[in-house]
């Protein structure tokens, strides 16, 4: 038996000449937790093409939902920028990776922390009703370049406080902070700074960080992890895993080659 499924793509979105998103349908059997990735692709000349993407859908939805760059002489993603609705993709059957809350102690605060593409996985979790049992607040922060790059704000702040199932659990727990570094915004700056200087907690009405308290989920480009992983330890963090939960969890956005 196959390792793959093969859905339809049902809605394609394009943000920028870099960024877009796209809905497939989904195997019933396909089953996940918030915040994994799983490899989906093409078939090109006849062999599948496939990368590692998280899911930006949560797991009780019906269809899948995944947030891409285009790379424009990536092998997937040249072709995958051009898909159509009702073209096939393929999807791999076996989820894993490392974003999950079970890898977390129990804390007040849930810290998102992506940037880029980078926030997909946690497009999947802050629609995860169990976030909102496990912690008394959960702070979604985006870093991006440009503005335009922020590419799900008007729906974390305009559809989700607004969704039938998890809405109410978003207006009282949810906090939303989109920061860009390249041109003046509501937020500007570094995810890194403005944690580490308290900047950001201060905004938000939080106090600074603090392992007791606060955990952590983290994605994105290599650089950011390492500047992330060097802040968080140095103020006592441990790095959770499946069979010893911490303080944090990591997973990179991409792999630089
Ligand atoms: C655990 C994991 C999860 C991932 N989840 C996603 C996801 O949800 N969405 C997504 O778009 N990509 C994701 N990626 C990256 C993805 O697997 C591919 O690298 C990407 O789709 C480009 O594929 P490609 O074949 O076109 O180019 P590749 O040959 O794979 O990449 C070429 C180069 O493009 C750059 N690059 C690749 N991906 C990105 C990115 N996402 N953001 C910025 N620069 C990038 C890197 O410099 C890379 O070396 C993930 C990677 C990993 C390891």
């Amino acid at each position: 038996m196959s390792n793959l499924n093969t859905e339809r793509v049902l809605e394609v979105r394009h943000y920028t000449d870099r960024l877009f998103s796209f809905k497939t349908t989904r195997d019933p059997a396909f089953r996940f937790l918030n915040g994994q990735f799983t490899m989906i692709g093409l078939q090109v000349e006849g062999k599948p093409l496939l990368r590692a993407y998280s899911m930006a859908s949560s797991n009780y939805e019906e269809n899948l939902e995944f947030f891409s760059i285009k790379v424009q002489n990536g092998p997937l993603t040249s072709r995958l920028q051009n898909i159509q609705v009702g073209d096939e993709v393929l999807v791999g059957r076996k989820p894993v990776g490392t974003l999950v809350q079970d890898s977390l102690l129990p804390g007040k605060t849930l810290y998102l922390c992506g940037t880029g593409t980078g926030l997909a996985p946690f497009m999947s979790v802050v629609k995860d009703p169990e976030a909102y049992e496990r912690f008394d607040t959960v702070v979604l922060i985006h870093g991006t370049r440009f503005i335009n790059e922020q590419a799900y704000g008007d729906f974390i702040e305009h559809a989700l406080p607004e969704d039938e199932f998890i809405g109410e659990a978003v207006k009282a727990k949810l906090k939303y902070y989109p920061t860009v570094t390249r041109e003046p915004y509501i937020h500007n700056g570094r995810i890194t700074e403005l944690l580490d200087s308290g900047k950001l907690p201060a905004d938000l009405g939080l106090p600074p960080l603090d392992k007791d308290n606060d955990r952590v989920m983290i994605c994105g480009s290599p650089a950011f992890l390492k500047d992330m992983v060097t802040m968080l330890e140095q103020r006592g963090f441990d790095e959770g895993a499946n069979n010893r939960p911490g303080h944090f969890v990591v997973e990179k956005a991409f792999v630089e080659k």
